[in-house]
């Protein structure tokens, strides 16, 4: 159940209208990254799964972003009221001024519709909460961009605050993935196959123009890695038996996997309490 209550989470308040600032915030309002996309993955996670902790969590956080939905839809009406009666101002963005009136829609700076394509919905706690944390992370880096080409006092102090939460936000998901007490590569049930799953293949390979070179760290190096060098050039020593030369991944023998991934499933299926 929602309930509206006739107050913004933070008081917005605009010195000088600026029309072209107005049409970049609407990337907070119906973009990729934005509050409404935000609102509406955590929410729809949160109808979906069936934990309580994790819904609650959930249902929290989603409806703190409609609160920024109407934060952020608030500061983008606000610079954009030029473009009820401004020529000039309307010229610059027809869409919201001749369609819209000079009011906030579901648009992205460009025009763009919202869509659901958006949004990152699997089902898996330990899929969305890292989908969280990236959403968090992504719409954190977008309001600083946003406050770095802000003049405006009053808005500057709005953005804060929003990008402020974002980082709470995604402090809280991080604590809930760790919460799960599952290993960092688990994802799922069944196991990746043993062997291929450390090997590195060293697919982009040569001198750049650039001065560009192969480079090692601890993505490829070290630990469990196997390195495999150029992995496409390994010749077919064997043209019937598929015998290769050198360095060529085992392919998995996805039945005998499966199969033992099932078999498991009981005791992994206790793991993960
Ligand atoms: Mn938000
Ligand atoms: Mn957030």
């Amino acid at each position: 159940m929602y309930h509206h209550i006739k107050k913004l989470m933070y008081t917005v308040n605009v010195a000088t209208p600026d029309p072209r600032f107005g049409n970049m915030l609407l990337e907070q309002f119906g973009g990729a990254n934005g509050e409404l996309a935000a609102a509406m993955q955590y929410s729809i996670q949160g109808l979906n799964t069936t934990d309580p902790g994790l819904k609650d969590l959930l249902m929290d956080i989603g409806t703190e972003e409609l609160s920024h939905l109407e934060v952020i839809g608030t500061l983008a009406r606000m610079h954009l009221k030029p473009l009820k009666t401004d020529r000039e101002a309307a010229e610059r963005d027809p869409l919201i001024a001749i369609c819209g009136g000079g009011g906030v829609n579901l648009y992205n700076s460009e025009g763009n519709a919202w869509t659901a394509d958006y949004l990152k919905i699997t089902g898996e706690p330990e899929v969305d909460l890292r989908s969280n944390i990236a959403a968090e992370a992504r719409a954190k880096i977008v309001y600083e961009r946003l406050i770095n080409f802000c003049d405006d006092p009053g808005s500057k102090e709005a953005l804060q605050f929003l990008m402020t939460r974002e980082i709470t936000h995604m402090k809280a998901f991080m604590l809930a993935l760790d919460s799960l007490g599952r290993p960092a590569l688990s994802i799922g049930k069944l196991e990746p196959s043993p062997g291929i799953v450390d090997q590195f293949f060293n697919d982009s390979t040569g001198k750049g123009d650039d001065g560009e070179v192969d480079m090692r760290g601890p993505w490829n190096k070290g630990g469990d890695w196997e390195f495999v060098s150029n992995p496409a050039f390994t010749t077919v020593r064997d043209a019937e038996t598929g015998e290769r030369e050198s360095d060529a991944p085992s392919l998995p023998n996805v039945e005998a996997a499966s199969k033992a991934a099932a078999s498991d499933s009981h005791s992994s299926k206790q793991k993960r309490k």
